[in-house]
């Protein structure tokens, strides 16, 4: 298959090209790295099955030659990078969704749109099923990503309802793993950074909300697997082992041996109390369930984060 990916630069972008291109796929990936790096993609420049548009799809989108699938990725995704970016984040999930789904509906390929957990907002019903409507502040700090995401659902069902797009839609919970930006402020690259250089670990508020997170290659392995398949209701893909911040945290200092004293700061406003996904349709339709245990992946991730500070130093 010929495939598009948006946001193909970013952190789980990069890993889905990985992936395309160990199947056999050729991959047209497009970036404008806003909030992605051209670090992420350098070991693809020599493939010749990869090219790379740099380019805002928010913008007219057009891609030469015949595509057999779009995979929409491009979204700021840390709660840091959405917050500085709220305009362009809203813009992405509706312009740069739409410009999209038109390169999907125009080459008749398949669509793939990679929405999130934050969709269920500060969710009351736990674990999350992809049922539920969920709990937005529709003008909070966060409902530009939400909302965004939202709307962007909203907008591959229409084009399937109203063209036939053959369209699916992935609610992705916690990721983590190698290329995760050192500072994006997400809990997995803060602890880590903090730990790994001896300086305080950062809880934010009481460290009782929970979060379950998924290594990157299970995510992936998910979205392959969802774009093929028929099913056009969002499928939820995460980890649902789930646990507080302050444990996440106290494990982060075991895992690394750091001496780093866990300190607390304010609770950012609108932060989901709970969250967990409810894999079991995932596990009925796609066959799928993730594989690799917390350590193993934090190890790979540990790995990937020294590494990175060693070369910034
Ligand atoms: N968090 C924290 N310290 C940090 C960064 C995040 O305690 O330095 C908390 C944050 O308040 C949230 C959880 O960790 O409850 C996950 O935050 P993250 O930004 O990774 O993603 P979210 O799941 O909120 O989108």
């Amino acid at each position: 298959m010929r495939i598009v990916i948006s946001g193909a630069a970013g952190f789980i972008g990069s890993h889905m090209c990985d992936r395309l291109l160990a199947e056999g796929h050729t991959v047209v990936g497009i970036d404008n790295f806003l909030t992605g790096s051209a670090q992420n993609i350098a070991h693809l420049a020599s493939n010749q099955r990869f090219q790379f548009i740099r380019h805002d799809v928010t913008q007219t989108t057009e891609v030469d030659g015949a595509v057999d699938a779009v995979i929409h990725m491009a979204s700021p995704a840390s709660p840091r990078d959405y917050l500085e970016h709220p305009i362009e984040t809203l813009a992405v999930g509706s312009a740069g969704t739409r410009n999209m789904l038109e390169v999907a509906r125009a080459r008749n390929a398949t669509f793939l749109m990679t929405s999130t957990s934050e969709t269920y907002g500060d969710p009351l019903v736990h674990p999350q099923v992809e049922t539920y409507w969920g709990n937005v502040n529709p003008v909070g700090p966060r409902s530009c990503y939400d909302e965004s995401k939202r709307f962007a659902e909203a907008l591959t069902m229409a084009y399937h309802r109203t063209h036939h797009t053959r369209t699916n839609i992935a609610r992705i919970f916690n990721t983590y793993g190698p290329r995760m930006k050192l500072n994006d402020g997400r809990v997995v690259p803060a602890f880590l950074d903090q730990a790994l250089r001896g300086e305080p670990l950062t809880v934010f508020g009481d460290g009782s909300q929970t979060r379950s997170f998924c290594y990157v290659s299970d995510l992936v392995d998910g979205l392959y697997r969802l774009m093929q398949s028929d099913e056009r209701y969002p499928v939820n893909l995460g980890n649902p082992g789930e646990m507080t911040i302050l444990e996440f945290a106290e494990h982060i200092r075991r895992l690394t041996g750091s001496q780093s004293a866990i300190i607390h700061e304010a609770l950012p406003q609108d932060d989901p109390k709970q969250r967990k996904p409810d894999i079991s349709k995932a596990r009925r339709l796609l066959g799928w369930e993730p594989h690799v245990p917390l350590d193993e992946g934090l190890a790979q991730t540990i790995d990937y984060f020294r590494k990175t500070q060693a070369t910034l130093a």
